[in-house]
């Protein structure tokens, strides 16, 4: 069935995504995939999300907004309709989340024509990798207190510094890199960059090992690094803009170009659990205390869904990020409480890993339980989610 409130051209659109999702499911793969884009660790991993992309890509689900002119396929309006399609039918997460989520959103409102054309096509078909270099040991809240420098030689910039956390960095080709380029102002000190990282010189990349075992984060150090002045977005000073536009994409808070992350279905995921785990001598399923804990999650889940459907409709919205940011922090506090108590139900079991024969679904529930405290924090965390729909969207005093 149709979405309400669809133009015939989105209802034809949505019948052929459904009907190409249908008849295209993921190619089935021996590897051991990661839950979600966070932990990719190798390159066999990297390529066949990169061939998913691709056939998404090549189908119309990815870059279904985006004008023709920047590789895209001009179907206004439809790419949120790709990204619930893809979510319904399971699909695999999209490998270049940086690159659709936010360096295509930032080219195409702040970049030249130049950039978007060079930049926008191969991110959509995932041919380019993107990474996000903008905390620093001493910056991830208080980003603006970048200390990394980008100093002005002629047509050039000189980069030193050290970025932190950054997720796909040993897999990317570019970076979306803030920095500053004037120690007098705060916010307008920062620039804008659409930088080379893959075997540049000046460039060197650290992995980092999460308490998961997995890769995924890395450090990444700037020494002397050289970037042509072609590759600045926006003018000098107007980094701090342009981030911006950046985290109302990451934050949720605007589609993107393409993507996000789906998986199993928790809640169903949950009763095959409780079906397969006991409790006080007979099944956790037939257990009435997990039965409620696992209706409550259902409710969540529901209530999440129908916020998502109010904030597509724009009579709902009295401000266009209010809903949008609602239910990032919602839908990042839902998803620890629901893998907390895969791990409660799981009981003893839940201290069995990855690569343990007698662990429940080979160790999934340990390894969501501990992940799920990084999307709580990952996009800005949720405690200054939290400050802004006080203080920007709800108009509350400002915390001091
Ligand atoms: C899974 C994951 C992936 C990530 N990927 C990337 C990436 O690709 N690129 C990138 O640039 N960064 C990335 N990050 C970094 C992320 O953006 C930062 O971790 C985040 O912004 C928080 O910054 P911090 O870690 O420096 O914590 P801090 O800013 O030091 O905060 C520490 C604690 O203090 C709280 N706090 C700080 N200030 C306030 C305040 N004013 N009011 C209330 N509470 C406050 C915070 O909520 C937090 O709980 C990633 C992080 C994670 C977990």
């Amino acid at each position: 069935m149709s979405s309400p409130n669809l133009t015939a051209e989105q209802i034809a659109f949505q019948e052929r995504a459904r009907a190409w999702l249908e008849a295209n499911p993921a190619p089935e793969t021996d590897l051991e995939l990661p839950l979600s884009p966070l932990e990719l660790a190798t390159r066999e991993q990297v390529e066949y999300y990169r061939d998913w992309q691709r056939r998404c890509y090549e189908a119309g689900l990815v870059g279904a907004d985006i004008s023709e002119s920047y590789g895209g396929h001009g179907h206004s309006g439809c790419q949120s309709i790709a990204n619930r399609e893809m979510s319904r039918a399971g699909a695999p997460f999209l490998l270049n989340t940086v690159g659709l989520s936010m360096m295509i959103p930032a080219v195409l409102a702040h970049g030249t024509e130049e950039q978007k054309r060079r930049f926008v096509p191969k991110a959509l078909s995932g041919e380019e990798i993107w990474c996000q270099g903008f905390s620093e040991p001493g910056a991830g809240s208080d980003m603006a207190n970048q200390q990394t420098m980008a100093v002005r030689r002629d047509d050039e910039w000189v980069v030193n510094g050290h970025k932190v956390w950054t997720s796909f960095a040993q897999f990317a080709k570019h970076m979306i890199l803030i920095a500053r380029t004037s120690r007098e102002h705060k916010y307008d000190g920062l620039s804008f960059f659409l930088c080379p990282v893959e075997g540049h010189p000046g460039v060197t990349i650290k992995p980092l090992v999460k308490m998961t075992g997995e890769l995924g984060f890395n450090e990444v150090f700037f020494e002397d690094c050289v970037i042509d002045d072609s590759l600045r977005l926006d003018d000098v000073g107007k980094g701090w803009t342009v981030a911006m536009t950046v985290l109302t994409h990451e934050r949720g808070a605007a589609e993107g170009a393409g993507g996000g992350i789906s998986s199993v279905h928790p809640i169903e995921r949950l009763i095959a659990l409780a079906r397969s785990s006991m409790r006080n001598g007979r099944r956790a399923s037939d257990d009435p205390v997990t039965r409620d804990a696992i209706v409550q999650q259902a409710i969540a889940h529901e209530g999440l869904r129908q916020n998502a459907r109010r904030a597509r409709v724009p009579a709902l919205n009295d401000h266009p990020m209010r809903l949008r940011m609602q239910q990032g922090v919602l839908a990042t506090e839902l998803e620890q409480s629901c893998a907390r108590l895969g791990v409660d139900i799981a009981g003893a079991r839940s201290t069995l890993y990855k690569h343990d024969a007698a662990a429940p679904e080979n160790g999934y529930w340990p390894l969501a339980y501990m992940n799920s405290y990084g999307f709580t924090i990952s996009g800005g965390s949720n405690e200054i989610q939290r400050n802004i729909l006080g203080e920007r969207i709800l108009g509350m005093p400002k915390s001091k």
